[in-house]
C-alpha cells in the first residue's frame, strides 16, 4: 500500500502554489480517467486504486467543494462554480477549463493521476486531449463505470462524506463503526448538498445529456475499459486492475 502523506493533492486541491509531497517515481504510472453516472463509486475507487497504486486522485468536485467552504481564495468565476454546483447542474465549461489548466502540473505527478469527475463534457474531453497531447503525455485507459440507475439513487442518496479526509462512507452499504464519524480520522461525516433528492435528479438528467457521450468518444479512441459497479468497493477495485492489466497486456504486444 503507498503511504499516506499529510500534504497529497495539496497543488490539486489548494491550487499549483501548495506543495505536493512526491510519490515514489513510478515506470508506469497509470494515467487515467474515471467515467459513470453520479453515485458509482468513482470517489471510492479512485481512493482505493491511489491506495494500490500511488496514481494522485484528481477530483475536480472536490476542488471546487474545497472552493465552497473556504479552503481556497474564491475568485468570481469560483463563486459561480459552487452556485451551479449546488443546484445539481455543471459548472460552465470556461470556468473547469481555467480550473484545471492552471494545475496541469498534476498531470506530470511522477505516481500518475486518475481523472474523476472530468471532463464531463465533449469540449471538456477535447481540451484535455489537446492539453494532454503539447504535454507529451498519453492517457493508459478510461474506466467506465456501469451500475442500474435504482441502485445508483440508492448510492446517492445514503452517501456520506468525511469533512477532512474525503472517505466516503454509506449508511447500509458501508456505514462507519461509529455513526457520523470517519473511521479513518475521525472527524465528522457529512451528506454533499447535491445529494439530496431534487439535485440528484437534475445531476442523473445532466449526466445522461452530456457526459454519456464521453463513452463512445473514449471507446472510438481504443481507450475504454468497462467496469460492472456492482459488489464490494474492494471487489469493484480487483475488477478495475485486473481490467487495466489485461488492457496492458494486449496492448504490449
Ligand atoms: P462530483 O463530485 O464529481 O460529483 O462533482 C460535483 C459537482 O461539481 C458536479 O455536480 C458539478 O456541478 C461540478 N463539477 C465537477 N466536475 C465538473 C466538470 N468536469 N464539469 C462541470 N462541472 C463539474
Amino acid at each position: 500500500m503507498a503511504p499516506q502523506t499529510n500534504n497529497h493533492r495539496a497543488a490539486w486541491l489548494q491550487g499549483p502554489s501548495a506543495n505536493c509531497e512526491p510519490p515514489v517515481k513510478l515506470e508506469n504510472p497509470f494515467r487515467l480517467v474515471l467515467l459513470g453516472a453520479p453515485g458509482v463509486g468513482k470517489g471510492t475507487q479512485a481512493d482505493l486504486l491511489h491506495q494500490k497504486r500511488q496514481a494522485c486522485h484528481l477530483s475536480t468536485g472536490d476542488v471546487f467543494r474545497a472552493a465552497s467552504k473556504g479552503d481556497c481564495a474564491l475568485s468570481p468565476a469560483m463563486k459561480a462554480a459552487t452556485d451551479h454546483m449546488r443546484s445539481g447542474n455543471l459548472v460552465p465549461d470556461g470556468i473547469v477549463w481555467e480550473m484545471v489548466r492552471e494545475r496541469s502540473g498534476c498531470l506530470h505527478c511522477c505516481g500518475g493521476f486518475i481523472l474523476d469527475g472530468f471532463p464531463r463534457t465533449l469540449a471538456q474531453a477535447h481540451l484535455l486531449k489537446t492539453l494532454m497531447t503539447s504535454e507529451n503525455l498519453a492517457l493508459t485507459a478510461v474506466v467506465n463505470y456501469e451500475l442500474p440507475v435504482n441502485e445508483i439513487v440508492a448510492r446517492l442518496s445514503g452517501r456520506r462524506t468525511c469533512t477532512e479526509c474525503k472517505t466516503v462512507f454509506h449508511v447500509t452499504e458501508r456505514p462507519p463503526k461509529r455513526e457520523g464519524v470517519c473511521d479513518r480520522c475521525g472527524s465528522k461525516l457529512f451528506q454533499r448538498e447535491d445529494d439530496r433528492p431534487e439535485s440528484i435528479k437534475v445531476r442523473l438528467e445532466v449526466y445522461n445529456r452530456s457526459t454519456a457521450p464521453l463513452i463512445a468518444f473514449y471507446q472510438d479512441l481504443g481507450l475504454l475499459v468497462t467496469v460492472e459497479a456492482r459488489g464490494t468497493p474492494e471487489e469493484i477495485c480487483e475488477r478495475t486492475v485486473a481490467g487495466l492489466e489485461n488492457r496492458r497486456a494486449a496492448h504490449s504486444h
